[in-house]
């Protein structure tokens, strides 16, 4: 079950898609006054090196991060939502080189606001990965604004939602439930878990990475969340990234999506701005392309 490690993949092209998307979400969250409980379901290590023997010296970065960074040689011109991505990964490497990766937690940590409104909530069961997550997060000294748990992320979601209200009474909470999907069924577990989060807490905004394969489960996925959305009158977003087909032999995973129940309004117009910049960039050869669908009740 723990072959997964994060760290053989950080900063692909499916973390491009998955880190702007969530960066993009949060920004918008931000713009009202009261706290959000941030909740990720599957936080990874938290923080990457890219010059270290897990990443094979950032093999998959070559074709993710690394790509993306030569194209944007002027950050001031790049869309929004780009900028903000690299500024936040440029706070992680002063030495101006991009050598450390920040993973969900650690982008989502930076981000809390200071007087302790928000609240991040980390879930990791690899038992490598769980310290080291726990160690990277005590780095960055937030106090008890982050709490990390050696927990099935899935568990756990049915005790957080719905979140506790702030002092203005409101609820508020932003998931990402990001598996690696190496076992067939996180595919229905995701499901199940969205259907029961929304039956818990119908507002909250819920954003599932998953990857783009010749699987039946995989293909069947966005189209389940696609279903449950509009069973429930959310709105939704189903973003896609494929850089289409490397070299010959090359087997690793080239196309993912993001799916979003309740997206911000105006997040599908900015990743449609940032992808347009995005997919060119990180473009390898057949099956490249990206999409940005949306859906209201
Ligand atoms: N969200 C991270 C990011 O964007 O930086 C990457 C997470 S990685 C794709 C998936 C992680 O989920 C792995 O580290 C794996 O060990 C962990 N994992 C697998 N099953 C889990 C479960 N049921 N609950 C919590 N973590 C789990």
């Amino acid at each position: 079950m723990f072959s997964y490690r994060h760290a053989f993949h950080a900063a692909n092209h499916a973390d491009v898609l998955k880190h702007i998307t969530l960066l993009a979400t949060l920004r918008h969250l931000q713009q009202k006054e009261p706290g959000i409980t941030l909740i990720d379901t599957h936080a990874g290590a938290g923080l990457y090196r890219l010059d270290g023997d897990y990443s094979q010296k950032g093999a998959e970065a070559a074709d993710g991060l690394f790509k993306l960074l030569e194209a944007a040689d002027d950050l001031a011109n790049l869309p929004e939502p780009v900028q903000d991505y690299l500024q936040q990964i440029g706070h992680f490497n002063s030495s101006g080189q991009a050598r450390i990766y920040p993973g969900s937690p650690a982008l989502m940590a930076r981000l809390l606001r200071q007087d302790a409104r928000d609240r991040l909530k980390l879930f990791e069961m690899h038992p490598t990965d769980s310290p080291v997550l726990a160690g990277n997060m005590a780095q960055l000294a937030l106090g008890r604004a982050v709490q990390v748990s050696r927990e099935d992320g899935f568990e756990a979601l049915r005790k957080l939602l719905p979140p506790p209200a702030s002092s203005s009474g409101s609820r508020r909470a932003m998931v990402l439930i990001d598996p690696s999907y190496e076992i067939k069924s996180d595919y229905a577990k995701v499901s199940s878990s969205i259907q029961d989060s929304l039956k818990r807490f119908a507002t909250g905004t819920y954003l599932i990475w998953y990857p783009i394969i010749a699987r039946p489960e995989a293909h069947e996925l966005p189209r389940r969340l696609r279903t449950l959305a509009n069973q429930a009158r959310r709105s939704w977003l189903n973003a896609t990234l494929a850089i289409g087909k490397g070299q010959a032999g090359d087997t690793g995973l080239s196309a993912s999506g993001m799916f979003l129940i309740n997206p911000p309004f105006t997040l599908a117009e900015q990743l449609r701005t940032a992808l347009a910049m995005v997919g060119p960039a990180l473009a390898r050869g057949v099956g490249k392309g990206w999409q940005v669908e949306t859906g209201s009740p």
